[in-house]
């Protein structure tokens, strides 16, 4: 295939708040599935990671700036001061160059052997994939509880409803990250958004699993 020739790069966006103890585990895991989903896109298959320190006050930024003099792949985005999980998002969207972006927990809930799957419905012509939470065993009976009155609530207000099981892992490709970029809303709620602008979708089931580190 001649488009194997075409470099892509996959972007992988970590926003983290106080994580110092996460991001060496959570890298030496992520590593091997980027990797692999590299292999699955052939010639120029290539990722970045890309996390986005959201005002962190422990030893995060120290613990990430090592990371990036060990591995050109890491790049740091530093917000002045703690805006939120999707704020940090849009920052790191902003922020990234690949032609996919994969949004992803630091604590490693979300399975990042999921990744080459991702990349796969991606390469399949994809433009979202959408990883579903089959399963949130691992989440505890209040949590789950109000999730499904956050969704519930959302649904009967929204234009375009929002699976339940959808959460912000998944994969966006570029065209649907300019066309984000576009909207005018300041405090973002990227689940809602990503939804919104409708572009063609896939699905790929997923087991949510516990918080590793802190
Ligand atoms: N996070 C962030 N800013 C915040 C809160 C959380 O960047 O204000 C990050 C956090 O470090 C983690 C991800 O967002 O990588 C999800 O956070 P958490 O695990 O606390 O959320 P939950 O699993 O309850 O959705
Ligand atoms: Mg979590």
């Amino acid at each position: 295939m001649s488009s194997q020739r075409i470099s892509r790069l996959i972007s992988l966006i970590v926003p983290v708040l106080n994580e110092q103890d996460a991001i060496a585990p959570f890298l030496r895991r992520v590593i091997p599935c980027l990797e692999e989903a590299a292999r699955r896109i052939g010639e120029g298959g290539t990722y970045e990671i890309v996390f986005v320190d959201d005002g962190s006050t422990d030893a995060t930024l120290a613990a990430l700036s090592a990371e990036r003099r060990n591995n050109s792949a890491v790049k740091v985005v530093v917000l002045s001061r703690n805006f939120g999980k999707d704020a940090a998002l849009a920052a790191g969207m902003n922020y990234a160059l690949g032609d996919a972006v994969i949004p992803i927990d630091v604590d490693l809930q979300d399975p990042p052997e999921i990744i080459p799957l991702l990349v796969d419905n991606w390469l399949e012509g994809a433009k979202i994939v959408n990883a579903l939470r089959a399963d949130r065993r691992a989440d505890t009976a209040l949590k789950r509880l109000t999730a499904r009155a956050f969704y519930s609530a959302y649904n009967q207000m929204a234009e375009r409803p929002i699976p339940a099981e959808v959460g912000d892992f998944r994969l966006i490709d570029r065209e649907v990250i300019d066309v984000l970029k576009l909207l005018p809303e300041r405090a973002r709620f990227m689940k809602g958004l990503v939804s919104w602008v409708g572009f063609p979708t896939q699905e790929v089931p997923v087991v949510r699993e516990k918080r590793e580190a802190g």
